[in-house]
């Protein structure tokens, strides 16, 4: 007909556009060729999507920026992928990532020279253009990082080469990158939404397929149409959870006025966690997020001061946790099963020692960030270690979800017998980040500092709470600032909610 061919013409016409802009950003690593999905019914009819490399589709290669699957196309689609097909979504391509996840600028000199991060494809460039800049030209502007791990899916969307991107968050990997590129980005609670079906593995019990999009509207759009129930995750909440999760955040949100131009949040109780205010937190963040309080406030809400003090221990125990279970899910790149079999190539292969193809397959195809984490993590598991780092570090991690649970009103409807809370928050707001985005040669990147970035974002994963990060202004260097609404677990809508008013 007229208008299915109107549409692919327009179609080609975007994907042209999306190659032109993709020269400046590095954001997109593979791009779809043809219009497989013209649904004009859908209620993703007419969006554009971008999906990070480490979902699975059929259509597309799925590298996870690893030279280990450097050659891999899935034999099937992520469950989320099957979500945005059949809701009608335009697949644009697939977005360029850390490698399998693992999102931190790179801290070796030689690597930070050449701008690379950990991916195979090189480092995304943020397409944000500060007004401080105005009128540099963008080949000599300032080259800032898009974050990590989702940098390609948040760049795709900040310089408007699809509507929205799916990313995945283990540790803060959407909600950073959405920060630094002043995009919006929704950490769903885990095992609520999205089936993990699909999503190559980093680190099991933190992974969340992820959305970002320029308004909130759209990310709830996408969010809605994903986030079905999936038989095939097996720790997908049961729909009995899941109700009760629904039936408690809907009677809160019917106590609040959110849809009319002047907002009432008068019942809403906003937590201000003191803890997520740390010294290294940058002046001019502050400034950005009190205005929204300042705001939030004069709509009725009520801004309450609360302490999650097991917060400080986050990050450590983050980081035994998910090298523990990327070394345990990585074990399975070995080069004969899965991977890119690399032993006749790599540098130093002795053929006569078959024993040799599981370690030179490993070392050739998997990059430095990623090989540090598996030895980092096979250690936290060994004997000697297990109970000092593994052990402890889910004890930490029991103490920061009774944090959260023991500052909500709403009851974690994932526990079979909650104590009721009435004077506690429905929400938490702090700053998606200590900073904004770093520049991707910066010589300020050294030792712990890139992990330093993700303590704000590390405690809503590990206690799998719902989080949002939405663009709040802008700090001194003209750069965006983002704010988190963190909320009790199946509150999603309500963190969006809200995040809406913000926007
Ligand atoms: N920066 C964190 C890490 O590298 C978060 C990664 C993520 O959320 N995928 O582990």
């Amino acid at each position: 007909s007229f208008s299915t061919s109107h549409l692919r013409r327009s179609v080609i016409i975007h994907a042209g556009h999306v190659q032109s802009l993709n020269e400046s950003t590095n954001a997109l690593v593979s791009f779809s060729t043809e219009t497989h999905n013209l649904d004009f019914h859908g209620p993703l009819r007419n969006l554009t999507v971008a999906i990070k490399d480490n979902i699975c589709t059929m259509h597309l290669p799925t590298t996870c920026s690893s030279g280990m699957l450097r050659e891999f196309t899935s034999p099937f689609d992520a469950t989320a992928v099957e979500f945005l097909k059949a809701g009608g979504a335009n697949i644009v391509g697939k977005a360029n990532c850390d490698e399998f996840g693992m999102g931190q600028l790179s801290t070796n000199a030689r690597l930070r020279r050449s701008l690379n991060v950990n991916s195979i494809h090189g480092p995304v460039v943020n397409p944000y253009y500060s007004p401080n800049e105005k009128s540099v030209p963008w080949a000599e502007r300032e080259r800032r990082s898009a974050g990590g791990s989702s940098g390609g899916s948040a760049a795709a969307v900040a310089a408007g080469m699809c509507d929205a991107a799916l990313g995945t968050d283990t540790g803060g990997s959407v909600r950073l990158p959405a920060s630094y590129c002043g995009i919006t980005g929704l950490k769903p609670s885990y095992g609520l939404i999205s089936s993990r079906w699909g999503v190559v593995s980093f680190a099991d019990s933190l992974d969340c397929v992820g959305v970002l999009g320029k308004s909130v509207d759209t990310v709830k759009t996408v969010f809605d149409s994903i986030s079905s129930y999936d038989p095939k995750d097996p720790t997908a909440a049961a729909p009995r959870t899941r109700e009760r999760a629904k039936a408690s955040a809907e009677s809160l949100l019917s106590t609040l006025d959110v849809n009319s131009s002047s907002p009432d949040l008068s019942s809403l109780r906003i937590g201000i966690p003191q803890e997520y205010f740390p010294s290294e937190l940058n002046t001019t963040i502050v400034t950005a997020v009190r205005k929204v309080l300042e705001r939030l406030s004069s709509l009725g809400a009520q801004l309450i001061p609360v302490s999650l003090p097991s917060t400080p221990y986050a990050l450590s125990a983050y980081y035994v946790i998910a090298t523990a279970e990327a070394s345990s899910n990585l074990a399975r790149y070995d080069g004969v099963q899965y991977g890119w079999y690399s032993f006749p190539s790599a540098p130093g292969a002795d053929k006569s020692k078959p024993g040799n193809v599981y370690a030179h397959t490993r070392s050739a195809g998997f990059g430095a960030e990623v090989r540090k984490r598996i030895l980092l993590g096979t250690y936290a598991l060994t004997a000697d270690a297990f109970d000092n780092y593994f052990l402890q570090a889910q004890r930490v991690r029991q103490r920061i979800k009774t944090d959260f649970d023991s500052n909500f009103r709403i009851p974690n409807a994932q526990l079979s017998d909650p104590s009721p809370n009435p004077d506690g928050v429905d929400i938490l707001l702090h700053p998606s980040a200590i900073r904004t985005a770093p520049r991707l040669d910066s010589d300020a990147i050294s030792g712990l500092g890139p992990y330093l970035q993700d303590v704000m974002t590390v405690p809503a994963s590990l206690a799998g709470l719902p989080a949002v990060s939405v663009p709040a202004g802008l700090a001194a260097d003209g750069w965006p600032v983002g704010v988190s609404i963190v909320g009790q677990w199946g509150s999603d809508e309500l963190v969006l909610c809200i995040g809406n008013v913000i926007e």
